[in-house]
């Protein structure tokens, strides 16, 4: 598979020839968060999901900065290389916690069932607590904003990892305002397009390129390294960690 770098300018270069602005999870928040003020013009948010290969979100924060356009990527305890993340706050962009606590503490512990995971709630919430505050310490970040990574675990057990931020006594304790799968985030979009594996690129909700060329805004976008450029040796490695993970919780109760 070649890299789809180029392909990320264009749709960047596309969406701002057609009158967008692209912006952050976080801007976009802020914007929601003046009920008076509708948000103006044609609107793309672009979310980056940072699964495997930080190293990408490098190239990806050149190519938005080239094009001036804001992002946010969320990564997880096991993308957060501390080199690249500085560097993308110091180009300017959102940078917040991909979160899977849930997903953690149920393999750890060989949870289940929906059950046995709402009994151990309260030790995934401190879990991520200490998580997120711990990323805040060390990169200087609001973390106000977080997103839910799914992991097999999850679709195994039916059990998102944005779970533990249901209660909001419990988000407010921790200083969440917005999960990004937040209604509040969600139902004001007019399409929301994913990337896949190749060869079909986007998944069933169709191709951010052909939104803007019908004008459809506000948009969200949501990308994954690993869909974008060729990485044998991570690809691989994420692929023996899921299936030594499963083999290390076969069986539990
Ligand atoms: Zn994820």
């Amino acid at each position: 598979m070649p890299s789809r770098l180029p392909e990320y300018r264009r749709l960047l270069t596309t969406a701002l020839d057609h009158g967008y602005r692209v912006i952050s999870v976080e801007a976009w928040a802020r914007l929601l968060g003046q009920p008076l003020v509708p948000p103006a013009g044609k609107l793309m948010i672009m979310r980056h999901d940072v699964d495997t290969d930080a190293a990408l979100t490098l190239k990806w924060s050149e190519i938005e900065r080239d094009t001036g356009v804001g992002a946010s990527y969320f990564y997880r305890q096991s993308t957060m290389d501390g080199p690249v993340i500085e560097a993308v706050m110091r180009a300017g962009f959102h940078v917040s916690y991909h979160f899977e606590e849930v997903a953690d503490v149920a393999k750890e512990r060989r949870l289940g069932s929906a059950e046995a995971i709402s009994r151990h709630m309260s030790e995934i919430q401190q879990r991520f607590g200490r998580n997120l505050d711990a990323m805040r310490a060390r990169f200087g970040l609001s973390g106000r904003i977080v997103c839910s990574h799914g992991d097999w675990l999850n679709r195994r057990v039916g059990v998102r990892n944005l779970e533990l931020l249901r209660d909001p006594t419990f988000r407010q304790q921790v200083g969440v305002d917005y999960e990004t799968y937040d209604e509040a985030l969600m139902t004001p979009l007019n399409g929301y397009y994913t990337d896949t594996q190749p060869p079909s690129y986007w998944r069933r909700s169709g191709s951010p390129f052909d939104a803007i060329r019908d004008g459809i805004t506000p948009i969200g976008v949501l990308t994954h390294p690993r869909q974008w450029q060729p990485n044998f040796a991570s690809n691989t490695a994420e692929t023996w960690r899921r299936i030594s993970e499963g083999l290390a919780y076969r069986g539990a109760a």
